[in-house]
């Protein structure tokens, strides 16, 4: 039995199709979420890679900032709920997840057997999300899934005091000017996005295990400072980005099992 995951958020669109609930056959990522073509690009895709039409899967789950606007799916299910069935598949002990995306960052606690218990969220600010590092690499000329490598060549990370995005902006290009090096900016700068997801995170209280998902958890210096910044150590999966929508299908095959 195939079950389709559909995660639109506001920078990326994710799919999975998950086999009888639990193995990957098909994946798609493309860059454009909500109020793009992507969405439907992204489906295609992953309906293509797992060798499958439309009509072989037994349901169809949206997530995501965008759920509400896609037509075509069973179910529209919010991405905490999701985020949380996707996690605790990939790592049953999981007991807290730390989600950054292109918008927003959230701190989700579950429950021993995978619930949502509750939950704080930035959504008012970019510092402390994707966007923040979308902007520091765009001033720095460097592409986003490189900061993590480059800023691991630091020798004396910046200190990045600023915590708004604009003002933080002005504060790296002044850096830049007096000559400060890209590795020690960039390690300033995920260290900045770090501690204020790590701020969330305090206020809710971290539990172990803690793992990261969300395009920003493939960025090894924010892990690593948000390990230090909590004192815990952060799991990270190569599929981290795609845990909404690996638990909108998993969603997917649990309402199926209900039924029969
Ligand atoms: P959303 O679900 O809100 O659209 P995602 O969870 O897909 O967002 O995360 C998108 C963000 O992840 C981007 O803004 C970017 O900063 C970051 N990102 C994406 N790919 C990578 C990568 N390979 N390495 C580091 N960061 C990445």
């Amino acid at each position: 039995m195939y079950t389709f995951g559909i995660d639109i958020g506001s920078t990326t669109s994710k799919c999975i199709v998950l086999k009888d609930g639990y193995g990957i056959v098909g994946t798609s990522l493309l860059v454009g979420g909500i109020g793009t073509k992507s969405p439907e690009a992204a489906v295609a895709i992953a309906l293509q890679t797992a060798g499958l039409t439309r009509d072989q899967i037994a349901a169809t789950v949206v997530t995501g900032y965008g759920r509400n606007r896609y037509q075509g799916a069973e179910y529209t299910v919010s991405e905490l709920t999701c985020h949380a069935l996707g996690a605790h598949l990939i790592f049953p002990d999981v007991r807290t997840i730390v989600d950054i995306g292109g918008q927003d960052a959230k701190v989700i606690l579950l429950s021993a057997d995978g619930r949502m218990q509750s939950f704080l969220m930035n959504d008012k600010c970019a510092a402390g999300t994707g966007r923040f590092l979308d902007v520091m690499a765009s001033i720095l000329q460097v592409p986003v899934e490189e900061m993590g490598s480059i800023s691991a060549r630091a020798t004396a990370p910046a200190a990045i005091s600023s915590t708004c995005t604009v003002f933080a902006e002005s504060e790296v290009i002044s850096q830049l000017a007096n000559g400060v090096e890209i590795p020690d900016l960039i390690a300033g700068i995920c260290g900045s996005v770090a501690s204020r997801v790590a701020a969330l995170a305090k206020r809710i209280g971290v539990q172990q295990q803690v793992c990261m998902s969300g395009g920003v958890a493939q960025n090894e210096a924010v892990r690593n400072a948000l390990s230090q910044a909590i004192g815990h150590p952060v799991l990270f999966s190569e599929i981290a980005q795609y845990f909404g929508a690996l638990g909108a299908a998993r969603y997917g095959w649990q309402k199926l099992n209900e039924k029969s």
